[in-house]
């Protein structure tokens, strides 16, 4: 029999438009199809997204089996155990999609060259973006893009590529397996809501897709800003672990919805996560460092009780305690409360985008390496292309324009559920008589705010401005 070929399974747990898996099946010999739990190499996955990525595992594990094939798993150094298992395997060849972390690169750089002494090959793929971000240029400066419109223009005038495959229904195995250690344990979701709203795993995704196309995707232009009831699609968890491509939705989005409204603002917003990735490329060190280096000086709150109280949902603003136990008790957060939540944390509290960052990285199940940090900076006004510093969301105003009747926000603090009109948003603002009406004790049944919007935002001014 000949030698077999390696299929590294990494952030693209789909067997279905797959450039790897799919390059392997083409040469015809027998696959072996790997996951690396990589304790090296790329940072290490939050609570949630590890729940959500462990139960993909399984899925694509079966999938696999289906088709003949074993998954098998190691946890350890990344490089070290691909070199091993080369050797163990005698593998011809490596195929994988590329990652854009930094030390994801230089793992990849080295393992083909290590690969290429030994004759054999190392076969990089764009499997998760439609481009790998140094294919997009700006002509005129000969350098990469800062800014948002001009790249994705680009992008479209290049083409939008749509590599799609269906891999068959058997798949040649290698005589001998190498081993392998167990999958990690199913394990139950880490929040409450979550086993009700996601299922994860190429299946879910493409089940997420179809159930978006069906209920949300009319009218998606005007009503994605709205967080109550689902206005958008929810693929970003499935995004993340490469459980859908970008090309797949591309292609499903089919002439006809294309060209509407709805379907540009749509592919815009996954325009939006290949910039992310493009920025993480060409600024590596973007989830630790503000992009704009003036904001490295500047003088972030040490407030440990007010970011305890951001991160339970315990600021006194409805909106923004809403968001962080949406995020608490699903795993995920709408765009629009992020942001409201991300511009809360860093310029009413005057915290470090940074601490944000990372409580997001250990709740949300689409914590994402390039979205997250873009997101942040972006809100925190450091990014490229980022919000200016002066636009301080009024997380009031945010309420009560974005969640008029207040669905979502009472679906998450359920003691404000009979409050009505603008009060709902800033229950200070409520007469004694409408509080105990409603049965709310402020302070008692729920905080009374933590700073006053108009002095934190002269506050965030002041020193926004002195930067
Ligand atoms: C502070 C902050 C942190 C964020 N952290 C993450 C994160 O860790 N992971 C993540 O995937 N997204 C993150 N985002 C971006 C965005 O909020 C989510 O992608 C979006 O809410 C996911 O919901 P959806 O799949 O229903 O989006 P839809 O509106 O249906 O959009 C479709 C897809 O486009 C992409 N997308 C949409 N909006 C954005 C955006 N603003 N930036 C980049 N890509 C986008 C996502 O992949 C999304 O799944 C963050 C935004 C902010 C402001």
């Amino acid at each position: 029999m000949s030698q077999p070929v390696i299929v590294w399974f990494r952030q693209d747990l789909r067997l279905n438009d797959n450039p790897a898996f799919a390059a392997a099946i083409q040469s015809n010999a027998p696959i072996i199809p790997v996951f690396v739990d990589d304790t090296a190499y790329g940072r290490a996955a939050g609570t949630t997204s590890l729940w959500w990525r462990n139960t993909s595992l399984r899925a694509l594990a079966g999938d696999l089996k289906t088709r003949g094939l074993t998954l098998i798993y190691r946890k350890g150094d990344g490089l070290a155990l691909m070199r091993a298992l080369v050797e163990e395997t005698n593998a011809a060849t490596v195929f994988w999609n590329r990652q854009y972390e930094k030390d994801t690169i230089a793992r990849d750089t080295q393992l083909k060259s290590w690969l290429k002494e030994n004759n054999r090959n190392g076969v990089g793929h764009v499997g998760n973006l439609f481009f790998d971000p140094w294919q997009i240029i700006n002509k005129n400066s000969g350098s990469h893009y800062k800014v948002f419109s001009p790249f994705w223009k680009a992008c479209l005038q290049a083409g939008l590529p749509c590599d799609l495959s269906v891999p068959p229904a058997q798949l040649t195995a290698p005589e001998q397996w190498p081993k392998s250690q167990p999958l990690p344990e199913a394990s139950a979701a880490p929040a409450t809501g979550m086993d009700a709203l996601w299922q994860p795993g190429e299946r879910g995704a493409l089940k997420m897709l179809d159930m978006f196309f069906e209920n949300s995707f009319d009218g998606y232009a005007d009503n994605r800003d709205t967080p109550g009831g689902v206005t958008t699609s929810r693929l970003s968890p499935h995004l993340r672990w490469g459980e859908i491509s970008p090309q797949r939705i591309y292609a499903s989005l089919g002439e006809e919805r294309i060209d509407t409204n709805d379907g540009r603002k749509f592919l815009s917003e996954i325009g939006w996560r290949e910039f992310s990735y493009y920025l993480l490329y060409h600024y590596p060190d973007m989830p630790e460092r503000c992009l704009q280096q003036k904001f490295e000086t500047f003088p972030w709150r040490d407030a440990p009780e007010d970011l305890e109280a951001w991160k339970q949902g315990r600021t006194g603003y409805p909106i923004v305690d809403a968001a962080m136990r949406e995020l608490a008790t699903t795993g995920f957060m709408h765009n629009r409360t992020r942001m409201i939540a991300a511009s809360f944390l860093t310029k009413h509290l005057l915290i470090d985008w940074r601490e944000g960052e990372r409580w997001f990285w250990e709740c949300l199940a689409d914590a994402d390496p390039a979205n997250n940090a873009a997101g942040w900076q972006w809100t925190a006004g450091c990014g490229a292309d980022a919000a200016p510093y002066f636009r301080i969301f009024n997380p009031i105003i945010q309420g009560r324009k974005f969640d008029p009747d207040g669905t979502y926000t009472k679906t998450y603090a359920p003691e404000l559920a009979n409050l009505t009109g603008k009060v709902i948003f800033a229950p200070w603002e409520a007469s004694s008589d409408t509080l105990s009406d409603a049965g709310i004790s402020l302070d008692v049944d729920y905080p009374a705010p933590i700073v006053k919007h108009e002095t934190a935002r002269a506050r965030a001014l002041d020193v926004f401005h002195a930067l």
